[in-house]
Parts: C-alpha cells; sequence; structure tokens
C-alpha cells in the first residue's frame, strides 16, 4: 500500500496568503542603513514565494517586487566556486560557524583562511574564485551562474554596486587583509569589486525560492532543467548553510526553523529543504544578527505547518491557535 507524500500533500493546500497575514502584524526589528538604497526599502514589503521540487512556483504579496541580493547570494558564490575550481574551494575557505557578526574582521587561526563562506571574508574569497580571467570576465560568469539558478536572466543594480564598492570599508578591509595571508590571489580593489556587483544583483522573491529550490534539489533548476551544479556541490552548500548560513544566529535559526537557509541585510532570506523545496522570504525590518525578523517567524511556522524541519519526526505540524513568535523569537 503507498500512502500519499505528506508534505507534497500539505503543500498543494498550503495557504500562504493566510501564513503572511499571521506574521504581517509584526512590526520588530530595523531596516539596515549600511548604503542608501537598503535604508529606503519599505518596511511594510513582505512577501514570500515557494518552489516545488516539481517546478511549482505559489507566492504570496509583493512578489515582483525587486530588491538586491545582499548575502542571499553567497550560497551560490559557493556553489559557483566549487563548480569552477573542481571542489579546490574547499580548500581555500574553512567551514565552520564564526559565532560572530557577518562582517567581523577576523581569519581563521593558523590557515589565514576566511572561516566559512557564508560570512563577508568567505564570500570575497569564494567571488574571487569563479572563473575568469579578470574582472569583467568574472563578473559575466557570476551574473550567468545566478541567472541559470533563478531560471531567468537577472540584471545587477548599477547604483546598488557603486555603493556598495565606495562604501563597504569592513570588506575592503577584509580583502586586504586576506591579501596579507596570503589567501587572496585578486587584488583587494577586484576582490570587493566583484562581491559589490554581485550582492547588488537584482531579484524577486520568486526568483530566489527557485534559486534555493536549485540547491534543494541536488543542484538542478526544477523550473527549467538545467543542472546549474553537480549534485555533490549542492549537497555540500546546502550542508554550510545549515551550520553558518545565519551567522551568529544559526543554532538558533536551526532548532526554531530547521532547514538550511541564508539571510541578507536586504531583508530576504533563502532557503532549502533537501529534496522537497526552495523558498524565499522578504521582509527589511532585521533583528540584531541581521536576520529578517518577520522572514524568521514566518519560516518557523511554515517549517512547522508543512513538517518539513530537518530534525523534526513526529513534531511537525503546528497548532495554528498556538502563539505567533515574537521578538528574538527564542522560543520559536
Ligand atoms: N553587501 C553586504 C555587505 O557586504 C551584505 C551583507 C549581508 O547581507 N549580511 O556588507
Amino acid at each position: 500500500m503507498t500512502s500519499p507524500d505528506p508534505v507534497s500533500a500539505r503543500l498543494r493546500d498550503y495557504d500562504l496568503d493566510d501564513l503572511r497575514s499571521r506574521v504581517l502584524p509584526e512590526r520588530g526589528g530595523e531596516v539596515n542603513d549600511s548604503i542608501p538604497q537598503l535604508a529606503d526599502a519599505d518596511p511594510d514589503l513582505f512577501a514570500i514565494a515557494l518552489a516545488a521540487s516539481d517546478g511549482r512556483v505559489r507566492r504570496s504579496g509583493q512578489s515582483t517586487t525587486p530588491f538586491s541580493i545582499q548575502s542571499a547570494v553567497k550560497p551560490f558564490l559557493f556553489a559557483l566556486a566549487l563548480h569552477d575550481t573542481d571542489g579546490d574551494a574547499l580548500e581555500r575557505v574553512g567551514i565552520e560557524p564564526t559565532g560572530e557578526a557577518f562582517d567581523a574582521i577576523k581569519l581563521e587561526s593558523g590557515t589565514g583562511r576566511p572561516p566559512n563562506p557564508m560570512v563577508n571574508a568567505g564570500a570575497l574569497l569564494t567571488a574571487a574564485l569563479v572563473a575568469g580571467g579578470d574582472v569583467a570576465a568574472r563578473n559575466d560568469r557570476i551574473l550567468r551562474g545566478l541567472s541559470s539558478f533563478a531560471g531567468r536572466e537577472l540584471h545587477v543594480d548599477e547604483e546598488v554596486a557603486r555603493d556598495e564598492h565606495a562604501l563597504g570599508d569592513r570588506n575592503h578591509a577584509l580583502a586586504h587583509l586576506m591579501r596579507a595571508e596570503g589567501t587572496l590571489e585578486v587584488t583587494a580593489d577586484d576582490a570587493v569589486e566583484v562581491y559589490a556587483r554581485a550582492c547588488a544583483v537584482r531579484v524577486d522573491v520568486e526568483a530566489l525560492a527557485v534559486m534555493g529550490a536549485t540547491l534543494a534539489c541536488g543542484g538542478r533548476n526544477p523550473v527549467t532543467g538545467e543542472q546549474v551544479v553537480s549534485a555533490s556541490v549542492a549537497r555540500d552548500v546546502v550542508a554550510v548553510m545549515a551550520t553558518c548560513g545565519v551567522y551568529d544566529g544559526s543554532g538558533r535559526w536551526m532548532r526554531s526553523v530547521g532547514i538550511p537557509a541564508k539571510s541578507s541585510v536586504s531583508g530576504a532570506i533563502v532557503l532549502s529543504v533537501p529534496g522537497v523545496l526552495g523558498a524565499a522570504v522578504m521582509s527589511p525590518p532585521l533583528d540584531r544578527q541581521g536576520t529578517s525578523v518577520r522572514g524568521h517567524i514566518a519560516s518557523g511556522l511554515l517549517s512547522r505547518e508543512l513538517g518539513v524541519h530537518v530534525f523534526g519526526v513526529g513534531d511537525t505540524v503546528a497548532d495554528r491557535d498556538g502563539a505567533c513568535p515574537v521578538g528574538d523569537h527564542d522560543d520559536a
């Protein structure tokens, strides 16, 4: 006797608009103001998209409103670097969580490598490892690679790229430190330029959900069918998202949400449930770790209600009348 797959059945019936309206009243968090374009973000923007492994995409809220991808690009830079270096990138960057902020000026002790690819130091390095003889070629390869993950042609927000490069003093500092340690082979300025441009790629939640789904589906885009990276690259990337993707909030996130994910200062979060779905949530106000407050709450509810917490066995579907976790969501 074959019983229907409970996750796909729940996914089919899941009311994403209802989830959004339950979380929308949450007012916690602050919008990031590191560059003018982020400071100007609408705090009421709140969009969610799910991309299932069968290629079906579901959405709620302002799902086609564009925003810069920011740190949600880091898993994909790691994926492209692993692909283009035939795995050698794993020798060049650590994979241990830091327990520190995303832009901490710190390298792995003893090796001078960045601690992991999900913090800024690591992403500066993985972006520099993507194939291309110069900055223009690497930028082009990254944009094409990200477009394959998304299943549509993506573009760079030139203003954001310029400001990220001009105002990213900590990123310049990190790149110089890696030069001094001998771990970064391109010039510091070239590294920051490529990374800043990657952070400035414009997406919406639909594109980001499909990107997450491509990682969740062993590197194969479930909408276009393109094998963007190998299954082993996708597995490595999702594993590191699970341990490092939410910076110094990664442990709390993994307990309460239980889905490998990457947060970003724009307020977007990309999620990958291996074998099942990708998702993206976007809401600009952030908590102290730089994670979208509504995004965290919505991801936790989604995880429990769909029963996709990767460590949840027999304790998956939430009581919808239960309290919606607020503030620091320690009890989420
Ligand atoms: N572009 C931002 C930076 O490098 C990205 C940081 C983030 O989203 N956490 O500082």
